[in-house]
């Protein structure tokens, strides 16, 4: 079964065909069905799910709690629909993966009937590099950094989600390109009340390493940078993912293995080594050489006793193997 993948993101639409179930990777063209990816499944989409009209809509309607990315997910269904009239489209979700997150994970202490819970993102690629982790014997318990322009971190254990820093939203959690992550809710409060009107803008888009650096949102340019905000903007952002992972030792009661995938996970050896240097407590040492070595494989590149990984994330193969089972149970 020949599988057009489509992973739309703000910036680009990152395509790519697999002939199922090998797994190959083959032309654009004619195509048997089609795997795209759906950020936010709220809690009506635990598996992924074969569109129809009825998934659209509700699709559309979860644009209100990701109204950055859903909406991306709507247009490029629709113009799939119109332009390969009658193929099959399997809407795979980001939030599927956390299905299995315990309720300590997904609640927040706020009362229950707001319906206001955790549900997680970026599950996609989690799940991906957990069956990678797998596969390497990395061990049982596993936390996993997705570092790009959105990032998060999950904890992993016999390859189910059981807690991860994005939430409600994929606003939570860590620092990102331009979105400021954990943040006082009394803070918001704070701005609501001076009569901000901007707060969408001001946490999604000019937040996050930009806010902070107030030059770019770009790990390669700030860590190129002398100015002593780019140099603040790295640190902050290493030190918010190390106490994330250190809490999710909490969570595993243990670590066997970390992870690094995404864009800054996969490339910035430099930011490795500056969350990795505020975990030696946990005999998490890297192996300088094997971390800085320009590779693009995925690598073990630890010295101590907790493995340190970094594993290139393929969320489109992930995506065709979800569609692929869909359409062939
Ligand atoms: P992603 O969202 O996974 O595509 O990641 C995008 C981000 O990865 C960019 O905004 C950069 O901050 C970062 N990135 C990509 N390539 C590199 C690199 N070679 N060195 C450092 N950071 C990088």
């Amino acid at each position: 079964m020949k599988i057009l993948v489509l992973n739309p993101g703000s910036s680009s639409m990152k395509s790519a065909v697999y002939e199922m179930p090998g797994e190959k990777r083959a032309a654009e063209g004619e195509v048997d069905a089609v795997g795209v990816r759906v950020v936010h499944g709220g809690s009506r989409f635990e598996t992924p799910a074969i569109v129809d009209d009825a998934v659209l809509d509700e699709i559309g309607k979860l644009s209100a709690l990701a109204p950055l990315h859903n909406p991306l997910a709507v247009k490029a269904i629709e113009d799939v629909r119109r332009e390969r009239a009658g193929i099959p489209i399997v809407a795979v979700f980001d939030t599927a993966f956390h299905r299995t997150l315990p309720p300590v994970a997904s609640t927040y202490a706020i009362p229950q009937d707001l319906g206001i819970r955790r549900y997680g993102f970026h599950g996609i690629s989690y799940s991906y590099v957990s069956k990678r982790l797998h596969a390497l014997d990395a061990g049982d318990k596993l936390i996993v950094a997705h570092l790009g322009n959105g990032a998060s971190v999950c904890a992993i254990r016999g390859g189910r989600s059981i807690d991860t820093s994005m939430g409600f939203t994929p606003m939570e959690g860590l620092v990102m390109g331009t979105r400021a992550g954990d943040l006082d809710p009394g803070a918001i409060l704070y701005l609501l009340r001076n009569g901000a009107t901007d707060l969408d803008d001001l946490l999604n888009h000019r937040s996050g390493l930009l806010g902070l650096s107030g030059i770019t949102g770009d790990v390669r340019e700030l860590s190129a940078s002398s100015d002593p905000n780019a140099q603040l903007a790295l640190d902050v952002f290493a030190y918010r993912a190390a106490k994330y992972i250190a809490s999710y030792c909490a969570a595993l009661d243990g670590v066997d293995a970390i992870a690094f995938t995404a864009g800054i996970g996969e490339h910035s050896a430099s930011m490795r080594q500056r969350i990795c240097e505020r975990l030696r407590f946990l005999d998490v040492i890297l192996d300088d050489a094997a971390n800085r070595a320009p590779r693009t494989d995925e690598r073990r590149i630890s010295a101590g006793r907790v493995g340190v990984w970094v594993i290139p994330t393929n969320e489109e193969l992930e995506i065709a193997r979800s569609t692929y089972e869909v359409l062939s149970a």
